[in-house]
């Protein structure tokens, strides 16, 4: 590649960028394409010759930026927003650049080393124990597929060693709630446990786990001889934001010898305000602990945190290595040891340059605000007089509907879905929806760093005129 046009490519690349972050409420949040539209545009098959740099940012306009649902868009409400921040993408760059691998500590001692620093700041801002240690991985997904190997890993079961089939076993479990998210499922099928054990323990109506249900059915289990493997709450759950409560269910673990996994992957970063650090009470008290910096900590997807008192038991799991990955240094940590993955992106720098861009205070004031903001939207949303809030809502998000008169059940419900629908499809904001007891609800979720208050505002006033404007009459 000929310098000078790598450099003008690059160059029109950060004005793009710059210009993006100038502009990104400029742009519709919902993409409108049409299924298939991107695909077919495309020629069929790879060209023969290279083609310019310019010709392919010339795309990027003209095919991609139309395709893109804007999680940037300071109106983006939906699932959990999330930021794309400057610090981050400089480091996303940067690191693109380095190609680096952090399979080893030889193989990038910084990155090794930065990993390591960052994620010592991010534990001790959360208010963790020091003795927690930490590692990166892409997703909560993946975090959690991890520390379940972990808990397994400590059963003694040599299940590494000779696997599980064919073998006179107990069966494994894995209690969580129906508010849990479905990674946790997901992890049981992949690790051999089965759906069949992943047992739902009740919640109650603020969708908290019960913790007597669960010592009644930790109890039950063992009693028909089934082995408890690992309970797994979360803080601040997808539906809702609801926050298990951890310290009894800490005590219900302990008593019956069960490893505890905490799913803090949004809520967890709330933890670094003050007032909010009762989140994560009692957490210190977890076998492990996931928190996602993509979600509410304004670090580019993607990147998702395992903390784990039980270094040894990740590593025993996991170490495997080949005679063409020894390595002299006796005294380092190769993070290759803890997961499936040998190869590793350097995810790292992107968190320690966003930590150092906001610090403490600056986190401490945007997580702040949107917590503010929520609470005022509800406020609003309760005084509207014809609209119910679904659930509580302690962080940013909040779960609501519009309860039209004369509509219930299934025509309530579709008459909401039509107020999220037409709202999206003016592309002014995005929102999404969940299910609450089996009945559709509005969710608003407050998390992009751009966000202003009148975004929010702007957006509720949307949604209140739409929802009167397709109400019967
Ligand atoms: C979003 C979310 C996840 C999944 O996160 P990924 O990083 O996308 O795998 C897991 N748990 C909770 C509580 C979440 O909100």
């Amino acid at each position: 590649m000929k310098s000078p046009e790598f450099d003008l490519a690059l160059e029109r690349a950060v004005r793009w960028v710059t210009s993006y972050f100038a502009h990104t409420r400029d742009f519709p949040v919902f993409s409108k394409s049409i299924p298939g539209s991107i695909k077919n545009a495309i020629p069929p098959a790879l060209p023969e010759t290279g083609e310019p740099l310019s010709a392919l940012l010339d795309d990027f306009e003209r095919l991609v930026v139309p395709g893109i649902t804007h999680w940037n868009h300071p109106r983006f409400f939906a699932y959990f927003a999330i930021t794309g921040s400057e610090p981050g993408v400089i480091a996303e760059l940067l690191s693109a650049a380095l190609n680096v691998n952090a399979m080893l500590w030889r193989t990038s001692p910084a990155a090794t080393e930065i990993e390591e620093a960052a994620l010592g700041w991010l534990r001790d801002a959360l208010g963790l124990p020091r003795e927690l240690f930490g590692v990166i991985y892409d997703t909560a997904s993946v975090s959690g597929l991890h520390a379940l190997a972990a808990a397994r890993e400590s059963l003694g079961l040599e299940i590494r060693n000779l696997g599980a089939a064919g073998r006179d076993l107990p069966r494994l479990r894995v209690y969580c709630t129906a508010e849990t998210h479905s990674h946790i499922e997901k992890d049981a099928i992949l690790l051999g446990i089965g759906r069949e054990n992943v047992v739902k323990i009740p919640t109650d109506d603020a969708f908290q786990m019960a913790p007597r249900a669960l010592a009644s059915a930790l109890a039950a289990d063992r009693a028909a001889g089934y082995l408890p493997m690992c309970v797994a709450a979360t803080v601040g759950t997808t539906s809702t934001t609801s926050i298990d409560p951890v310290r009894a269910i800490a005590a219900v673990c302990r008593e019956h010898r069960v490893w505890l996994h905490v799913d803090a992957a949004y809520a967890g970063p709330a933890a670094i305000v003050p007032e909010l650090r009762w989140v994560l009470d009692g957490c210190e008290l977890a076998d492990s602990i996931v928190v996602n910096p993509h979600k509410w900590l304004f670090v580019p997807i993607d990147l998702s945190v395992l903390y784990t008192r039980h270094e040894g038991l990740l590593r025993r799991a996991f170490s495997l290595i080949p005679a063409y990955l020894e390595t002299p240094e006796s005294d380092v940590r190769n993070y290759m040891d803890y997961g499936v993955q040998l190869g590793r992106r350097f995810r790292g720098l992107k968190l320690w340059f966003v930590l150092r861009a906001y610090g403490r205070s600056g986190i401490v004031e945007r997580l702040r605000n949107h917590v503010a903001w929520t609470q005022e939207l509800a406020r609003r949303i309760r005084e509207a007089g014809d609209f119910e809030i679904l659930a509580p809502h302690p962080l940013s998000v909040v779960c609501f509907r519009h309860a039209a008169r004369g509509l219930e059940n299934e025509a309530l419900d579709a008459h909401n879905q039509r107020i999220v629908d037409e709202v999206n499809r003016t592309g002014f904001a995005f929102f999404s929806t969940t299910r609450l007891n089996g009945r559709l609800a509005l969710r608003m979720a407050i998390g992009n760093e751009r966000t202003t208050e009148a975004d929010v505002f702007e957006t509720w006033d949307l949604i209140l005129r739409t929802a009167r404007q397709l109400a019967p009459a």
